[in-house]
C-alpha cells in the first residue's frame, strides 16, 4: 500500500526536495519545528527501524551526516541538531514509511525537547519560503 511518502518518492505529490539519489529521499518537512527541519528517507518501503534490512540501513546512514553538515552551513545561527526518528504509533510515527528528522537547533529557539516534534509552524510558511529554504540546503550539498 502507498503512503504519504512514496506518492512524495514517486512524484505524485509535490514536496521540497533537498537530496535524491537511488536509494534516498531527503526533503523539508512541512510542519518546520525550526527553519531547515528535513527528513530523509529510503526509497524502498521500510515501515521503521524494526524493518531495515542492512544495505538500506547503510545507504540511509552514510546521508545522514552529509545532509546535517550541509543544513547547519546554510545559516551561522544552527549551533546544534536534533536527528530523531519515530517508531511505531505508541513512539509518536504518524507517517507508516521510516524516516529521520533533522532539527536545526538555535541557540535562541526556546524549544523544550521533549516536545519539538509536536510543533507545527506551517502556517508561517509559504512556497516561496519553502523554496528558499530547500535551494539553500541543495546548494550546500553540491
Ligand atoms: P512522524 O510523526 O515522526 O511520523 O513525522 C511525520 C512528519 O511528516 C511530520 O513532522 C509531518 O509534518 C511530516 N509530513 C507529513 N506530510 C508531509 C508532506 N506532505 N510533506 C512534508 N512533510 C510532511
Amino acid at each position: 500500500m502507498s503512503d504519504i511518502f512514496d506518492k512524495i518518492i514517486e512524484g505524485e505529490i509535490p514536496s521540497y526536495k533537498v537530496y535524491e539519489d537511488e536509494n534516498v529521499l531527503a526533503f523539508l518537512d512541512i510542519s518546520q519545528v525550526t527553519p531547515g527541519h528535513t527528513l530523509l528517507v529510503p526509497k524502498k518501503h521500510v515501515t521503521n527501524i524494526f524493518d531495515y534490512d542492512d544495505e538500506t540501513a547503510e545507504k540511509v546512514l552514510l546521508v545522514l551526516p552529509k545532509l546535517a553538515r550541509a543544513i547547519r552551513s546554510t545559516n551561522p545561527k544552527i549551533t546544534g541538531m536534533n536527528i530523531s526518528s519515530n517508531n511505531g504509533v505508541s513512539a509518536g510515527q504518524t507517517v507508516m514509511h521510516s524516516h529521520w528528522h533533522l532539527i536545526p537547533r538555535y541557540d535562541d529557539d526556546n524549544l523544550n525537547e521533549t516536545l519539538v516534534l509536536t510543533i507545527d509552524h506551517s502556517d508561517d510558511y509559504n512556497q516561496a519560503r519553502y523554496e528558499e529554504i530547500a535551494a539553500e540546503i541543495k546548494k550546500a550539498l553540491n
